[in-house]
């Protein structure tokens, strides 16, 4: 049996109704389905949440929702004519207009994107449509109640074998709907995959699979067949972003499959992404990808014979986390360390914090460098490859790319180095040549 999600873009229009329909029904393992919201047909177009989110602003500010709430209505209603479809769209809809009001809670509103498009979606396969509010139990600190959750869907599952769940939210204990953070519906389809134990979990997109680096540097660049749980964590935090961060855990904890898919694209095989690969090396292709983020601010804390002294080190970190700022890197030196946060979240503290850093720490000097990027070439294989280093510097150097940073984990699954913010897309063009090639 599978799960398969599908987003907002994949649901935009009676047309992607009709490629979903085409997908599920080629495939009769395709039991249960989770959706997102309607998305957008084009740039000119809105996502329905964000409609939402919008209507709620208008009733908070005490503006008209009539316009904007007409725009909702046209487009479900347009989808549900097109289709042909005999459910009461009307009724579920005059009820949402009929309970909007001043201070209404805003996740029982945006939360009917969902409702709807898997009203519609259940409607137009001829499955049953099961409510999200009775299946996915979230605790009053906003974490799914896994134990809970599992169970019911369990339940759901031995009496309805083929069923249509909106993604993106649930319940709280008191019998309110609560919303997950933007894109949720990832975390939906793989608490339902992993609730039942799913053969796969199959998120249908816009894209044919994760790209070996960013299409808008890279143009030709290639899908990536498939990697593990660990690379896709590397690639994610580095930069490259298809799915939910959250939305990992369960699949992982349960060793399911997880395959990234197109719409679009439905005979493309996509990203698969698994626990572990058994695979002979292959020398000529072991990277996974390069990927990067602009934008970070480096520290560097300078005191002679630091090593000798590592409750400074603990110091620093510690005025980090009061100022509530996230480390992205942390590297050492005989004389010296250096931090490096994402200039965003810095930023308006950075003074505060090396004032801090002096005052406590009592160092020989702090350093702060700005515009900083970092790259990440990410690959299992590496592990068993020597000269990967080596070849990546050389490459660098060829091109006069200065390398103002290197870190590499003891996992070995990425090397990572910090270069400058100006030379951040010809370095990811000159490793995806040197790596990947063609
Ligand atoms: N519709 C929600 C959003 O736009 C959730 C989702 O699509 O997963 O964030």
């Amino acid at each position: 049996m599978k799960v398969s999600k599908f987003g907002g873009s994949s649901l935009a229009n009676a047309q992607q109704f009709n490629k979903v329909k085409n997908i599920v029904l080629s495939d009769p393992s395709r039991q249960v389905i989770v959706v997102s919201a309607l998305g957008k047909e084009n740039n000119q177009d809105h996502k329905i949440t964000d409609l939402l989110y919008l209507t709620h602003a208008h009733l908070t500010y005490g503006v008209s929702v009539d316009e904007i709430f007409e725009e909702i209505r046209q487009k479900h209603l347009g989808v549900h004519h097109e289709l042909g479809l005999s459910f009461d769209l009307e009724g579920e809809l005059t009820k949402i207009r009929s309970s909007l009001r001043k201070n209404m809670d805003i996740d029982e509103l945006v939360s009917r994107g969902e409702y709807l498009s898997a009203c519609l979606m259940a409607s137009f396969l001829g499955f049953d449509f099961i409510d999200a509010k009775d299946v996915i139990c979230i605790d009053y600190n906003g974490q799914v109640d896994l134990e809970k959750t599992y169970l019911k869907i369990r339940e759901v599952f031995s009496q309805h074998p083929k069923i249509v769940i909106p993604g993106f939210y649930g319940v709280l204990p008191n019998g309110k709907i609560k919303v997950m953070s933007r894109g949720g519906s990832d975390i939906t389809g793989s608490l339902v995959a992993a609730a039942l134990d799913a053969e796969v979990y199959e998120n249908w997109t816009d894209v044919s699979g994760i790209l070996m680096a960013d299409p808008r540097i890279v143009p030709s660049a290639k899908s990536i067949h498939k990697l593990t749980f660990a690379e896709l964590r590397e690639m994610a935090f580095m930069g490259a972003s298809v799915l939910h961060e959250e939305s990992i855990q369960p699949v992982k904890e349960k060793n399911i499959p997880l395959n990234i898919r197109n719409t679009n694209e439905p005979d493309h095989p996509g990203t698969m992404i698994l626990s572990q690969i058994d695979e002979a090396s292959n020398k000529a292709h072991f990277i996974t990808g390069v990927t990067g983020r602009q934008d970070f601010t480096v520290l560097s804390v300078y005191k002679e014979h630091i090593a000798k002294a590592p409750s400074m080190i603990r110091d620093v970190l510690e005025i980090l986390e009061r100022f509530e700022c996230p480390l992205e890197h942390l590297t050492m030196g005989i004389d010296s360390f250096t931090i490096v946060c994402a200039t965003s979240n810095i930023k308006e503290r950075l003074y505060d914090i090396i004032s801090d850093i002096k005052k406590q720490c009592l160092p020989d000097k702090v350093i702060v460098e700005e515009d900083l990027a970092l790259i990440a070439v990410v690959g299992r294989q590496m592990k068993e490859t020597p000269g990967v280093s080596g070849r990546l510097f050389s490459a660098m150097g060829q091109h006069s790319i200065n390398i103002r940073m290197i870190a590499q984990g003891t996992d070995e699954i990425s090397i990572i180095v910090g270069i400058s913010n100006q030379d951040f897309n010809k370095t990811i063009q000159v490793l995806y040549e040197k790596f990947i090639g063609q």
